[in-house]
């Protein structure tokens, strides 16, 4: 008996000791994960793209923003330095921002994860005294609201108190698994202790009141790092809340619209579609998936099932954008802003799709990823990256955009009368959610690269790295990859250290990638490789052993579904992963972007690496067919052919659009319309 229970305990001591406690989703423990996080600082960028973007991160786009944050312009810090009493002043920013500084010291952590610089921690405990002293006896922690005397806590859900709790939740647990210090942790877990007095009691104000829901997964994640289930209780309720009361104004609503808007008029569990405000709509999904990777219950990720595939199958752009509209309604004829409309709706001039809700996509994506174990949804995590989430940050990391449309037409928006876009990117926003959500995003995709598999590893994403971690029965596994992805196909894997008995390597094989070869050790795997599935390689492998593979890197076009009216006629080139778009700056002087035609042959685009172009990118060369004739004296005009001129020029990554216009507006498209 004793001999049983030592080993019991020794296998228990063995899971826990070799589990996912340092991951960036905590999936020690989860019992419905089939692919589990890898412990952040386990994969480093070596060479290539991201080990490039990393490096962006680290050496500006992180000091600019702490600059900006700390400083008066964001006036960040200064909220909670005024709330502990340690300076004179008033409230600035929006009423999120403290959630937005939450995000940006996320970042820091992942940095910190990767670099070890230790003026970081010191930095971060600075921020976390500060924090302890604005923080309320009693865990509450809102400087949007303590340092507003005409509002009270929790009396309208705009104040976006749901929004901060989760960014802080999160951050306090990414700062302890990153660091080993509670002393972040220790102020969230006060915190969450109050939420769960306030909201874990039915009551219909209260009820409603979850909103911009990062409450969800920052509580699950906080019950992942103590194991106190009041908190995983208390997500479930935030999702069992949705839905359950009437859809009518009352005084924790005014002032925001109701309804589809904040997805509280269908339960989550019946839901089929995606409405409302995209990014608050992802954060509620990507929380109840992780509800599920705890609870297992069927009826929430059959409904998590049909809202990605809605999503992504209905809703999403080429580029892995979500949120077709800045103001309309939903299907339901409730008023939404920010999101998602019919499906297969989708304009491109006046698309509106935030960075954020581009973020949360491939967020909802990674948690799918790890529940289901298929490859589909590595495929949108890694169209939002390399698209329409870098297309929200400069090249020099230190301008933003915060709407990421897929054509720019000079003169066709009245920038007056909008508040989150912009003719040229822009070195601060008020609204700031979206930089430091895009910069912790860019700071942690290693930690996304490779998940565990019961008896594996999977390589979801690819880029030179150096991978040294611990498989789930804790043997040790060593991998070195060698790449120029997703500029060139060719991809070296090395084992440079790996247990005995045989396990698998799972290769993800995108979506595009028909036609991809694997070999091992120069012959080929001999298993079965699909494009959009897992290519899975089971050996014993012993160091030295080296996988390759070959993805086809041709230029290729893609159109659109029948439905979408708006791109009819029109095709976007891709080449790998990569969406292209055409911009002003490479048309003759005076041409508009919507005289441009493509013709019908994307075998003649030809593509180059150019070291010295937009920080080194892959640019396609082409002849392109420029109308010249064409009217727009009325709204409908009589026509007869028209007359195309050829023209020599260049396709750029739409990511690094609006980097050479000079600080004026330019014109972009990404579809172009198509003589075959
Ligand atoms: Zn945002």
């Amino acid at each position: 008996m004793r001999k049983l229970i030592t080993s019991a305990l020794s296998v228990f001591m063995l899971s826990a000791g070799f589990a996912q406690e340092r991951a960036i989703l905590n999936h020690t423990h989860s019992k419905h994960v089939k692919l589990k996080s890898i412990n952040m600082g386990d994969c480093h960028w070596t060479e290539g793209f991201w080990a490039d973007k990393f490096k962006v991160a680290e050496e500006s786009m992180i000091p600019y923003m702490r600059k900006v944050l700390t400083g008066d312009v964001g006036h960040a810090l200064n909220n909670f330095k005024i709330a502990a009493g340690l300076k004179k002043g008033e409230h600035k920013g929006m009423r999120w921002h403290d959630g937005d500084f939450y995000k940006f010291m996320e970042a820091e952590c992942y940095l910190y994860a990767q670099n070890k610089d230790k003026a970081l921690l010191t930095e971060l405990d600075g921020y976390i005294d500060i924090i302890k002293k604005a923080q309320a006896e009693d865990g509450y922690l809102q400087t949007q609201i303590q340092l507003n005397k005409d509002v009270d806590r929790y009396e309208n859900r705009k104040y976006h108190e749901m929004y901060n709790s989760g960014h802080f939740l999160t951050t306090a647990c990414i700062h302890y698994r990153t660091t080993g210090q509670r002393n972040m942790l220790d102020l969230a877990i006060k915190h969450a202790n109050l939420l769960y007095t306030q909201f874990m009691p039915d009551n219909k104000l209260l009820g409603r009141f979850g909103f911009n829901q990062t409450q969800i997964m920052g509580l699950v994640e906080l019950y992942r790092t103590t194991q106190d289930e009041r908190y995983l209780k208390l997500a479930e309720k935030f999702i069992n809340n949705r839905g359950k009361y009437k859809v009518t104004e009352v005084s924790t609503t005014v002032g925001y619209p109701i309804g589809d808007m904040v997805q509280e008029r269908t339960p989550l569990r019946k839901s089929s579609e995606a409405v409302g405000h995209a990014v608050l709509a992802l954060y509620y999904y990507a929380g109840a998936a992780d509800v599920y990777a705890e609870t297992g219950e069927q009826s929430l990720i059959d409904a998590l099932d049909r809202l990605w595939y809605n999503v992504t199958e209905q809703k999403m752009y080429v580029t892995g954008a979500l949120g077709q509209t800045h103001y309309g309604a939903s299907t339901n004829r409730d008023k939404i802003e920010e999101g998602f409309i019919d499906k297969y709706m989708m304009p491109n001039l006046t698309a509106y799709n935030e960075t954020c809700a581009n973020v949360c996509n491939s967020m909802f994506s990674y948690r799918m990823l790890g529940l289901h174990g298929e490859s589909k949804y590595a495929d949108i995590m890694e169209l939002v990256l390399y698209n329409s989430a870098l297309s929200g940050i400069s090249l020099d990391g230190e301008h933003y955009y915060y709407a990421n449309p897929l054509r720019v037409i000079e003169g066709s928006r009245d920038y007056k009368k909008m508040n989150t876009e912009y003719p040229t990117r822009q070195p601060y926003l008020d609204c700031f959610c979206c930089p430091p959500n895009l910069v912790r995003t860019i700071a942690k995709v290693s930690g996304w690269a490779y998940s565990l598999a019961e008896n594996g590893v999977a390589v979801n994403l690819y880029g030179g790295n150096k991978l040294e971690t611990k498989m789930l029965d804790g043997s040790k596994l060593v991998l070195n990859q060698e790449t120029q992805y997703p500029w060139e196909g060719a991809v070296k894997l090395t084992v440079e250290k790996a247990k005995r008995s045989a396990f698998d390597v799972m290769l993800r094989i995108p979506n595009w990638a028909n036609g991809t070869k694997v070999m091992v050790n120069g012959k080929d795997a001999g298993v079965k490789v699909t494009a959009g599935e897992f290519a899975t390689i089971n050996r014993k492998w012993k160091k030295g052993d080296v996988v390759t593979i070959e993805f086809p890197m041709d230029v290729y076009f893609v159109e659109g579904h029948s439905r979408i009216e708006e791109v009819r006629n029109q095709v976007a080139v891709k080449r790998g992963p990569v969406v292209y778009c055409l911009e002003s700056a490479d048309l003759p002087k005076g041409a508009k972007i919507v005289d441009a035609y493509i013709k019908g042959d994307a075998s003649a685009l030809k593509a180059e690496y150019r070291p010295d172009f937009l920080g080194g990118v892959t640019a396609i060369t082409g002849e392109l067919l420029l109308r010249k004739d064409k009217s727009d004296a009325k709204m409908y005009n009589k026509v007869s052919k028209p007359t195309l001129q050829s023209y020599k020029t260049t396709l750029v990554p739409y990511f690094s659009w609006s980097n050479r216009n000079g600080g004026k507006e330019s014109e972009m498209s990404v579809f172009l319309p198509v003589v075959w």
